[in-house]
Parts: structure tokens; C-alpha cells; sequence
């Protein structure tokens, strides 16, 4: 679960981490009244899950209210990399002598946690990595051993920071590690962490990501309640389906996730693209069939629907009947093509037959049916 910057700061800021006194806002009058609670000069941000931000024009400085108005006007509804600015962070401004990098993620192949430190900051670490990788000091921690002070100190000699602030590093990179294990995350990204020019350092972006399954341990309501949702998914979630949405105009109904998966392929395989992956699971009655037609068919992307069953337990006439029930319930906007298999499959395609008509139809294989879906989405028949 990506955290925005603000949260990132109030995790960091909950174990003792050094940031700015700051507010989120949502509108321009709030901004302003952050601002003038704070004191000019202010950063105005825009609280987004991407990076670059600075770069796109979504952190501005602000030396007083009327640049807080400006900016915060301009910053709110812009669009970076595809991701809207509905969200700001106002935050007490600071000054900057230094920029360096700090992170810890996990080296899945290694085992370990991976800590990366660089007196490059500021700019993008993958820059950094491709011109000047011996720029990148990188320390790998083994979870059960945890990071002691010294390897730590080891660490931050080897990254050549300004050897005044060697022991506050040491005593911040500690706590960010402490903060990432016993929070569970699996990346913490601090870029950059400052030096200031009385020779404090501070953490002036946060970038965190937390283990979802970690949930148990922790209070995550608040960042779930955040979390920018595609309206589909979350429309599909609350009826218990497995979604996810995706770009395309050939809608997938499927039972089974390696079955829904596979139907995303072929469709991509004979040249469409799917709007979405959905996996009703095991029990295709009509109660099912008819929410997972609703959601697809409330996606004004989708032109035609696949649905592919292949019965196990669930028999195919309690699929055929789940169908014929739920286009009584929907009023479906796009053609189905139905592709059934399995368990009683000949007895599912019997009771279907007599509703085949140009908005119905059925294919014998997973293939035929893809094409078929394929040729009605692009509007070329069948
Ligand atoms: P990003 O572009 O999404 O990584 O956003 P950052 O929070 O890292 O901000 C981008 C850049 O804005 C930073 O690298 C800093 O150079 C600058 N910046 C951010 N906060 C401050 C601040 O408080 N004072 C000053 N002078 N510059 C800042
Ligand atoms: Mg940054």
C-alpha cells in the first residue's frame, strides 16, 4: 500500500524521524489558512503516487500567502504522469545546504533488506545508479541480524556525506530501519534528506510503501481510506468479486483466477484488449452472474462481454441458468459470447440455445469465443 508524502512523513515523524511542520489541504482557502498557521515561506506540494513531482510543477515554493493562493491554485486538478492533484501538503519551508539519498527495500533474491545511501541526492537515484553507481553506497542487512550501529556507521563512511553529520546519519538511518522493519513496510525512500545550513539533517520527502499484509499489526483504516480506487474495482469489491480493472473494450467474466487470467490472454492473443479480469469464483449462480454483468456492463469502455466457464463443481446448467436469469435482472448494453466446458456443459449449452440470438452466443472453444469477442469489440460481427 503506497502511502502519500504527508502520510509518509506522519509514519516517519511517529518514530522520531526529523520533518517539517506541515498540513493537507484539499482546497485553495484551506491552503492559504495552513500557510498562514505555519508562517511563510511554505512549500505547497502536490500529494500524489508518483515521483517527479518537483520536476512536473507540483512543488513550489511559496516566500508568502499571495504565491500560496498562486501555486496552490495552479498545483490543485494538475495532472502528473496520469495521477490528478486533489490533495496538497503545506509544509513549513526549509533550507537547503545538502541533498543526499537514503533507502531501505527489500533484495528479494538477496534475502536481506537493502539499504541505499547516496551524497547524490535530490535527483532521481536511477540516474544516479546508470552515471555514477559507485555513488550509491549499499549496505544489505540480514532481518534476523537487524542493522547494528557500527555496520551502520560502515555504511555512511562508505557513502562519503559530509563527514560533520556523520553521527546524526548514523543515529537517522538507524531509526528509518526501525521504522521499516517494525512497521512493516516494504520500501521507505528518503530523497532528499537534508543538511541544512546550521548542520541538521532532515527528512524533506517521504516516499512509503507498506506491507498490506502486514494489516493485522497495524492500523492501516487511515491510508486505506486514502487510496485513489478505480470506481469499477471498487463497485466489483464490494460484491465480493475478484476485479481488477484494465484499458481495454472486451469485458472477461471467468470462474477461477488462472482461468480469468487465461481468458486475458487469449483476448490479447487474437488481437483485442480486455477491460477488466474477473474471477466469480466457484459458485456461478444467478445472484453472482448478475453482479459480475452489472460491473462490467456499468464500464462504458466495454463493446462486448466473454464470458468463459469451465464447470467443476459448479455444473454447467446452474451457469446456463445463472445467465439466463441475470440478463433478466441487467439490461446489458454489449453482445455476450459464452464459451462453456466442464461438468454438465451439454446440459448448460441445452438450456441456452433457445436465448441464442446476435446479443448471445456461444463458441466451442476458449479460441472462437475470443475472436468472436474480438470482432463484436472492434464492431466487425462475428
Ligand atoms: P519529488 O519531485 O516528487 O521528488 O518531490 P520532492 O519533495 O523531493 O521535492 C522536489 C525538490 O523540491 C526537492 O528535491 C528540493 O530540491 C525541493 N524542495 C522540496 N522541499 C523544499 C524546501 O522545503 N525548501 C527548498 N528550498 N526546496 C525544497
Ligand atoms: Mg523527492
Amino acid at each position: 500500500m503506497d502511502l502519500f508524502e504527508y502520510q509518509g512523513k506522519q509514519f516517519f515523524a511517529s518514530y522520531g524521524l526529523p520533518v517539517s511542520a506541515g498540513e493537507a489541504v484539499t482546497t485553495v482557502d484551506d491552503a492559504v489558512a495552513a500557510a498562514e498557521r505555519l508562517g511563510p515561506p511554505v512549500m505547497v506540494k502536490a500529494q500524489v503516487h508518483t515521483g517527479g513531482r518537483g520536476k512536473a510543477g507540483g512543488v513550489k515554493f511559496a516566500a508568502d500567502i499571495d504565491a500560496v493562493r498562486t501555486h496552490a491554485g495552479n498545483i490543485l486538478g494538475l495532472d502528473i504522469r496520469g495521477h490528478v492533484v486533489a490533495n496538497l501538503w503545506i509544509e513549513k519551508a526549509s533550507d537547503i545546504a545538502e541533498e543526499y539519498y537514503a533507502s531501505f527495500t527489500l533484495d528479494r533474491s538477496a534475502k536481506k533488506h537493502l539499504g541505499m545511501l547516496s551524497a547524490q541526492g535530490g535527483v532521481e537515484i536511477e540516474a544516479v545508479a546508470e552515471e555514477d553507481p559507485e555513488a550509491i553506497a549499499k549496505i544489505w542487512v540480514d532481518p534476523v541480524d537487524g542493522l547494528t550501529e557500527s555496520e551502520c556507521r560502515r555504511w555512511v563512511l562508505a557513502a562519503n556525506l559530509n563527514p560533520e553529520v556523520t553521527d546524526q546519519a548514523v543515529e537517522l538511518l538507524c531509526t528509518l530501519y526501525r521504522a521499516y522493519t517494525e512497521g512493516d513496510a516494504d520500501l521507505v525512500e528518503i530523497n532528499p534528506l537534508i543538511v541544512t545550513p546550521d548542520g541538521r539533517v532532515h527528512v524533506l520527502d517521504a516516499k512509503v510503501t507498506l506491507d498490506g499484509n502486514a494489516g493485522f499489526r497495524h492500523d492501516l483504516a487511515p491510508y486505506d481510506a486514502t487510496q485513489p480506487r478505480d470506481e469499477r474495482e471498487a463497485a466489483a469489491h464490494a460484491k465480493g468479486l475478484q476485479y481488477v480493472g484494465l484499458e481495454g473494450t472486451v469485458g472477461v467474466i471467468a470462474n477461477g483466477a488462472g482461468l480469468a487470467m487465461s481468458t486475458v490472454d487469449v483476448v490479447n492473443q487474437v488481437g483485442g484488449s480486455p477491460a477488466n479480469f474477473l474471477d466469480i469464483g466457484g459458485g456461478a449462480n444467478a445472484d453472482v452472474m448478475a453482479g459480475a454483468l452489472e460491473v462490467i456492463n456499468n464500464d462504458p469502455a466495454v463493446k462486448s462481454i466473454f464470458i468463459n466457464i469451465f464447470g467443476g463443481i459448479t455444473r454447467g446448467e446452474e451457469v446456463a441458468n445463472g445467465i439466463i436469469e441475470a440478463r433478466q435482472r441487467v439490461d446489458i448494453g454489449s453482445p455476450m459470447v459464452i464459451r462453456l466446458d466442464g461438468t454438465n456443459a451439454d446440459e448448460g449449452r441445452a438450456l441456452l440455445e433457445p436465448h441464442l440470438s446476435d446479443r448471445l452466443m456461444m463458441a466451442a472453444t476458449m479460441l472462437d469465443a475470443a475472436r468472436t469477442a474480438v470482432a463484436l469489440a472492434e464492431g466487425t460481427g462475428s
